[in-house]
């Protein structure tokens, strides 16, 4: 079972220190697994977020963090990716209870907070300007790379842990303090980080987080006049509002929002690795995913077996307790969230796609309340369809048939999303040419869910704009200051006096 023990109870972390919450109310998270209560967390106001607002404010303006050199910073980062590389398991466990998400798989976004924190920590001793030397013998200017200030940096729940640390270390590399605010669901791992930074030595007041609702912490956050920059990560709708918001102010708002991949399948690929990409693709982290491989478009010549076959393994697949180390696809965020993949593959059906398999909530035994949702494929689906379009966030695949390349990249890019693509084939002309002409930040060749930290990573269209991970990951929270410089007497301006 995935209940840690007694429920933990957290206020916000503000200047270095979990603080009560000014109105003392508390929300609870329960397991999407057991139905339990497994935290409490301090439901912000407008006032905390004004206070981690201005403690951050104050860390910047006059606080040791962004006077200290690159290497000082760097050394105090690598410190804390030991740290969270020491508390691993830890971290791990708190992301299968909040989430729902297997322990196999949680060990691996532990991993990923590690390595993001320690790359970000190279790039810190890499942050630096530019100088023009070419500009004639009375100027000499230099481009200067500072830190935004504060910045505001909103969390969703499907990787609660990996996407603070894709956001915080790049932040504070640069040289900013920061304000989080973790999804409703899923607050522990920020908690749990935030204390480890400071543990490695990272001034108080740099890290403050808030924890709470949206509409309240998130908005609030939004429009506080101390923070100089957003960086969003969640559903397209809400990643809309956050945007009008900013343009209030008006701040530098970056925002990493859903989609809707097409996971494409040549009859000249490998099939068994498209297979096994394709399955994977969907159903890791039970389709909650934002570049979830969750339009199969698979090439006509070869599409009744390779359906047959991804039926049969699908079917094989172990949905169940998270903590077990055989599941494959653990629970649902929360009931609600199970209820709409359902009405989502209702309509698909409605509309005139055919179910292979799933479509409804499954009963695990043991586990009464798990929002456990079937592993669910969709056939004969077309590009008018909802189910085609929208994005579920579920484990469900849509299936639809392409003839050639051209067809398949028309279906590909018809989608308002453009975050990840992946491709199987074992033509290097036609992975080169589908790379070219997809529309979307990543593209995935006989491969899924896959990258590296020095990689940028962010979408086009509906998937938002600007870049996290990679040199354009801190960047991002960067801007320049030109310093121009003239040398030696001038010649007046309005030329001499008398003249
Ligand atoms: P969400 O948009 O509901 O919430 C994201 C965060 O925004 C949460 O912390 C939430 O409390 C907060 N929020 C809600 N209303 C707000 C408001 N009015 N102002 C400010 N903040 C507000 O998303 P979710 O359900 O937590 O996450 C799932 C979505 O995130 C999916 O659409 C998925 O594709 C997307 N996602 C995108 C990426 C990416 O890198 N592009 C990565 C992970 C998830």
């Amino acid at each position: 079972m995935t209940n840690l023990g007694q429920p933990r109870q957290s206020g916000h972390h503000i200047r270095g220190s979990a603080s009560a919450p000014v109105e003392g109310r508390l929300f609870e998270r329960r397991s999407p697994v057991s139905g339990a209560v497994v935290a409490r967390y301090a439901d912000g106001t407008a006032e905390d977020v004004d206070r981690a607002a201005q403690a951050a404010r104050a860390a910047f303006d006059t606080g040791p963090w962004p006077r200290m050199s690159g290497a000082q910073r760097a050394k105090i980062l690598l410190r804390w990716a030991r740290l969270i590389g020491d508390n691993a398991e830890e971290l791990a466990r708190l992301e299968v209870e909040e989430v729902g998400k297997t322990v196999r798989f949680a060990r691996g976004d532990a991993a990923g907070m590690a390595d993001l924190t320690e790359y970000a920590a190279t790039l810190a001793y890499e942050v630096h300007g530019d100088a023009y030397t070419n500009l004639g013998e009375r100027h000499s200017a230099v481009v200067h790379r500072e830190p935004m200030g504060v910045v505001g940096l909103i969390v969703p729940w499907n990787f609660p842990g990996l996407i603070y640390c894709q956001k915080v270390p790049f932040a504070l590399a640069a040289g900013n303090s920061v304000v989080v605010k973790p999804s409703e669901f899923t607050s522990a791992t920020a908690l749990k980080l935030t204390q480890l930074a400071e543990e490695a030595g990272v001034p108080a007041g740099v890290i403050n987080v808030v924890t709470g609702t949206g509409p309240v912490v998130g908005q609030s956050l939004v429009a506080h006049p101390q923070v100089d920059m957003i960086s969003f990560t969640g559903s397209t709708a809400v990643g809309r509002k956050v945007l009008e918001a900013a343009a209030a102010g008006p701040k530098r708002a970056h925002v990493e929002l859903g989609s809707k991949a097409a996971n494409i399948v040549f009859a000249d690929a490998d099939l068994e690795d498209a297979l096994d990409g394709t399955l994977f693709g969907i159903f890791f982290n039970q389709g909650e995913c934002c570049v979830s491989g969750a339009r199969l478009l698979v090439q006509e010549s070869i599409a009744d077996s390779f359906v047959e076959r991804l039926v049969a393994r699908t079917r094989a697949l172990r949905v169940g307790d998270p903590l077990d180390e055989r599941t494959d696809v653990g629970a649902l965020i929360h009931g609600d969230h199970l209820a709409s993949v359902v009405r989502h593959v209702a309509r698909g059906q409605e509309e005139g796609a055919r179910l292979l398999t799933g479509g409804a909530r499954q009963d695990v035994a043991g586990l009464p309340e798990g929002c456990f949702m079937q592993l669910t494929i969709l056939d004969q689906v077309s590009e008018r369809m909802a189910v085609f379009q929208q994005e579920i966030f579920g484990p469900v695949l849509v299936v639809t048939r392409f003839k050639d390349e051209d067809e398949a990249v028309a279906l590909a890019n018809a989608s308002s999303y453009g975050l990840a693509n992946a491709v199987w084939t074992r033509s290097l002309d036609t992975s080169i040419r589908m790379a070219r002409r997809l529309r979307s930040g990543t593209v995935y060749v006989n491969t899924q869910i896959d990258g590296a930290v020095q990689l940028p990573f962010g979408g086009c269209k509906g998937s938002g704009f600007g870049r996290e991970m990679g040199r354009a990951g801190l960047e991002e929270f960067t801007q320049t200051k030109s310093v121009m410089v003239h040398i030696g007497k001038r010649v007046p301006f309005f030329g001499a006096k008398g003249e």
